[in-house]
């Protein structure tokens, strides 16, 4: 059935990149989301300058840098002294070291740079509200199933739908993400209401027993976005806000004076849990394959997830467009981004354990992070943000 679309199920970063890349090579594609509407929930997200060779490459370069910003650096911080203890620049020099930059954005801002490409491209329909309960693979294409009983064709399916991935319970049965112990609450507040005598231009990271913030600004300084994580037992997503106000401040209580002042402003109306899985070298079952969270998901200590389903997005339809059957193409692509995401999630995890620690443990991590150079920094990141080899 070679007129067959290609099916992608979940609408989110990994999706319209693979709907877009495909699109541009001429492949049919229906993409297809649980949420009634295509969007990104409103927080912001930081893109590694590995991440732009994908966006260069679809032509979405200039809509994207002109919707994010620049920080001067990313940074590291005492979370409980305020010292700063890491600051990688994201300057001149990085651009020139990484070939692309650092940017922080809004992710409905870039959401709807991704959509308004796709809604440009004949190629690609969308349908939202349409929330995908499993798939069949059928010998000569595959099949999926909506929740209102709906089934439709594809001569491919990618599922990326997420780290709490039904393709990918379908497919593996290998349970739900590992929760790592911490909870998120996530806030974007007007600038002119920043009471904390915190830095404006940089991403920060604070790291503190068993915390860390993270502030950076968005929409050129008109808004600020703070993440608070932090270990808790309670993962209810929603629950008591005066609860969970009491739980922050209890968990604050010895952190810096800013950070006591940042978390007075945080949104406590929804919590996230934070986790990952363990790395998985088969991403596919006959015609239907997993990629972005759905595959392999990550802590965002490296803040790569995203641009790892974005790589994906875009590897997996230059090896869909090379040719070869579907066990062929399939087993490529996992085998091609297995080390470098696997690499991303296993580093995440140590990486954490460093900005969270206790006592002595505490003070060795941090008289690491101290004697790192700027250039030690860079060799650091070298393997990923110098970018992917895809397959165009
Ligand atoms: C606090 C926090 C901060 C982060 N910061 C960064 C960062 O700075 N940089 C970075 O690169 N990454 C970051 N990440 C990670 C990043 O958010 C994810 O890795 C990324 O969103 C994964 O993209 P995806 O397309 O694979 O999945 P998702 O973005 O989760 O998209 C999945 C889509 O599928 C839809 N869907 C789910 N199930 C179904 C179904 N059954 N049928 C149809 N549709 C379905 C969902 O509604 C959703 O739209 C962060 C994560 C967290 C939690």
């Amino acid at each position: 059935m070679p007129d067959l679309p290609i099916l992608i199920v979940g609408g989110g970063l990994g999706g319209l990149t693979a709907a877009l890349a495909l699109a541009r090579r001429g492949r049919a594609v229906r993409v297809f989301e649980g949420a009634p509407a295509f969007g990104a929930i409103g927080y912001g997200i930081q893109f590694g300058p590995n991440v732009f060779h994908v966006f260069d490459r679809l032509g979405l370069m200039e809509r994207v840098m002109a919707v994010g910003d620049e920080p001067s650096a990313v940074t590291m911080r005492d979370g409980l002294s305020d010292e700063e203890l890491v600051r990688i620049p994201t300057d001149a020099g990085f651009k020139a070291r990484f070939k692309y930059p650092y940017l922080i954005i809004h992710r409905i801002d870039l959401h709807n740079v991704m959509i308004d490409a796709c809604r440009a491209d004949d190629h690609i329909e969308l349908i939202a509200d349409a929330r995908i309960t499993g798939y069949a693979n059928r010998g000569t294409f595959a099949e999926i199933a909506t929740e209102g009983g709906e089934t439709h064709e594809g001569a491919l399916v990618i599922g990326a739908d997420g780290i709490g991935s039904t393709l990918r319970a379908r497919m593996l049965d290998d349970g739900g993400p590992l929760p790592n112990g911490y909870v998120a609450h996530r806030t974007i507040i007007p600038m002119e209401e920043l009471k904390a005598d915190v830095p404006t231009d940089v991403v920060v990271l604070w790291g503190g027993p068993g915390f860390h913030i993270v502030t950076y600004p968005l929409r050129h300084g008109a808004l600020f976005n703070i993440v608070a994580v932090f270990r808790s037992a309670n993962e209810a997503p929603r629950g008591d806000v005066e609860a969970y106000r009491a739980e922050l401040q209890q968990t604050y209580s010895g952190a810096h004076r800013c950070l006591r002042d940042l978390i007075q402003v945080m949104d406590l109306e929804r919590r996230f849990v934070v986790g990952d899985r363990h790395p998985i070298r088969k991403w596919h079952d006959g015609r239907v394959c997993l990629l972005g969270d759905a595959a392999h998901p990550t802590l965002q200590t490296l803040a790569q997830g995203a641009c790892m389903a974005i790589e994906d997005g875009l590897h997996l339809a230059a090896l869909i467009d090379r040719g070869g059957g579907h066990e062929e193409v399939f087993t490529a692509f996992a085998a091609d981004r297995v080390v470098r995401t696997a690499r991303v999630t296993l580093e995440s995890r140590a990486i954490w354990e460093n900005y969270h620690g206790d006592g002595v443990e505490r003070e060795v991590a941090f008289q690491q992070f101290r004697e790192r150079s700027v250039e030690d920094s860079y060799r650091c990141l070298a393997w990923l943000y110098d970018g992917f080899a895809f397959a165009d």
